[in-house]
């Protein structure tokens, strides 16, 4: 089980020995903009790393949504991110659940998330594993609700898709952790990636705010159950910088039962 951070982008792997971390996620350009990633200099470099690498898709792309004007730049945002990604050797893009706007059909925003993966296929494909991820708000989310969440993976189909269980949202969200794996599993089939990160809001809140992984409204003793469970590797998006994230990962390390 690999474990890591998600880190500045500036210098990945420099922000992955200051952490002992074995992986790494960052953005490849300004999570709140609409930019396509230019390619990096240092791709070789990233490419021959032994940290394994995972790239977050900026938060504004909601495929999704109704709202062509949204929708639309979204779907080539997302592809331009994952060629770039791919183009570092990213193991898998992430990409939030999205959500369709008050009073606007759900069902034509999983429909809208089948279109977004075929028209990615006609584009020649991702070029790597794509991580939906849940989300926390919202009462028209993709992804926040696991029966929302089946409804997605059944319009998905036969696309190949990946999931990203990131904890803070599920409890924030409102789906009890006790079981969780077992309960997305039944619906998805995998778990690429655990975002792992404690909650600053309660049960239910709709809240995005992370918290340390000992800190929090989250039980740390069911966090690191619900890790363990998914036998998938780790990033913790926790506040603290450097410190705050290296002690994330110390303790989830001794909390697993192995060192690195
Ligand atoms: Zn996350």
């Amino acid at each position: 089980m690999r474990i890591g951070a998600h880190v500045d982008p500036t210098d990945p792997l420099a922000e992955a020995t200051a952490r002992n971390a074995e992986a790494v996620q960052f953005f490849l350009a300004d999570p709140q903009g609409w930019k396509t990633p230019k390619p990096r200099e240092d791709a070789d470099r990233l490419r021959a790393a032994d940290v394994d690498l995972y790239v977050h898709a900026p938060y504004v792309i909601n495929v999704a949504t109704l709202n062509n004007r949204i929708r639309i730049p979204s779907r080539k945002l997302l592809l331009g991110h994952a060629s770039a990604a791919a183009a570092v050797g990213a193991r898998g893009l992430i990409v939030h659940g999205g959500h369709v706007n008050a009073g606007d059909d759900l069902a034509v925003g999983f429909d809208n998330w089948r279109k977004t993966f075929a028209y990615a296929a006609d584009s020649g494909g991702f070029g790597l594993p794509v991580l939906i991820e849940n989300t926390a708000g919202g009462e028209n989310a993709c992804a926040r609700h696991l029966d929302a969440l089946a409804r997605l993976w059944d319009v998905l189909g036969d696309h190949e898709v990946g999931f990203c269980l990131d904890t803070c949202h599920a409890f924030a969200g409102g789906e009890e952790l006790l079981g969780l794996v077992d309960r997305v599993k039944a619906i998805t089939g995998r778990i690429d990636l655990i975002h792992a990160n404690n909650s600053k809001g309660a049960f239910n809140s709709g809240q995005d705010r992370h918290d340390n992984l000992t800190g929090g409204t989250i039980d740390p003793e069911l966090l690191v159950t619900v890790i363990r469970a998914a036998g998938a590797p780790v990033v913790v998006e926790t506040p603290g910088g450097v410190e705050g994230q290296r002690a994330d990962i110390a303790f989830l390390r001794e909390q697993l039962g192995r060192t690195a």
